[in-house]
């Protein structure tokens, strides 16, 4: 099988999926976090989960890249450089500082994670990599990858700052849930997720890849019926919860 057919492959199969993923979580949320519901199946620790979930974004997607006949180009490395930067803090800094509820979760959806991200580190490292032509070096000052970096770097102040305002509401130990404020929660109920949902939008338009337009798609459907889910949750245990706070998208969702 060639890389060419691999990537497409696997593109279509993230694009296939996003909708049914859409659907599937409006109405059977994911069970980890505060959605965490007995009846499905053996648990494991939440913090290796999150790294076990998300490694293989760090190191598949580094050795597909340095397989790629373009691997020491500048443009290449500077999307490396970006994806790296999410991935590296996501899979080895964010479990560790995160204060989680529950010390368990599901091997299903860890399960579940692991095979997406497999695919998904695959395209992209495919996409920037293995391009067919490469990207010139004058693609880092065309409008697609300037307005897309641009992108990608306020989503990614976004979701940490967001995160970070999540972490600062419980002390060490404490598990309780409050209110979150501040930041953007003035407005969302997961500004967290919009940050991730921004983020990703801009690395499609920077690397402009169907795998990134995959991926894109593929964490709207992942985290919009979430963000709706966290919403409504919010609105049953907090009856003083802010009536004017979208789920997702300020003023519109
Ligand atoms: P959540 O917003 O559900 O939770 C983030 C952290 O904050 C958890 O530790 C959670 O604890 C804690 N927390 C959340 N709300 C409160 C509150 N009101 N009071 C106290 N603590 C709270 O995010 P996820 O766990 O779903 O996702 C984590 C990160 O991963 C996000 O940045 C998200 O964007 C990203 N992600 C990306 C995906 C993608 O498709 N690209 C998919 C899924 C996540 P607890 O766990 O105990 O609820």
């Amino acid at each position: 099988m060639t890389w060419e057919l691999l990537y497409r492959i696997g593109c279509w199969t993230l694009i296939g999926l996003s909708p049914i993923t859409f659907l599937t979580l409006l109405f059977v949320p994911a069970p980890y976090g505060r959605h965490r519901r007995a009846g499905f199946g053996p648990e494991m620790n939440a913090t290796a989960g999150w790294i076990v979930q998300e490694s293989p974004s760090v190191f598949l997607f580094a050795l597909v890249f340095f397989l790629g006949p373009h691997r020491w180009e500048v443009a290449p490395l500077v999307l490396l450089a970006m994806w790296q930067a999410h991935y590296l803090q996501r899979t080895f800094v964010f479990p560790l500082i995160m204060r989680f509820r529950g010390t368990r979760t599901p091997w299903l959806t860890v399960g579940l994670a692991v095979g997406f991200n497999l695919i998904n580190a695959s395209i992209n490292a495919l996409a920037i990599a293995h391009r067919p032509g490469g990207y010139a070096l004058s693609w880092l000052w065309d409008p697609r990858f300037v307005i897309g970096a641009t992108l990608f770097a306020a989503g990614y102040i976004i979701n940490r700052r967001s995160d970070a305002i999540l972490r600062s509401l419980r002390a060490p130990g404490e598990t309780g849930y409050k209110i979150p404020r501040g930041g953007l929660f003035r407005w969302v109920t997961s500004p967290n997720y919009l940050g991730e949902v921004i983020e990703w939008c801009g690395w499609a338009l920077a690397s402009w890849s169907l795998a990134g337009l995959a991926f894109a798609l593929f964490t709207f459907a992942n985290l919009a019926p979430r963000a709706r889910a966290h919403h409504r949750w919010y609105h049953e245990k907090f009856p003083e919860y802010p009536k004017e706070r979208r789920a997702l998208i300020p003023g519109v969702y």
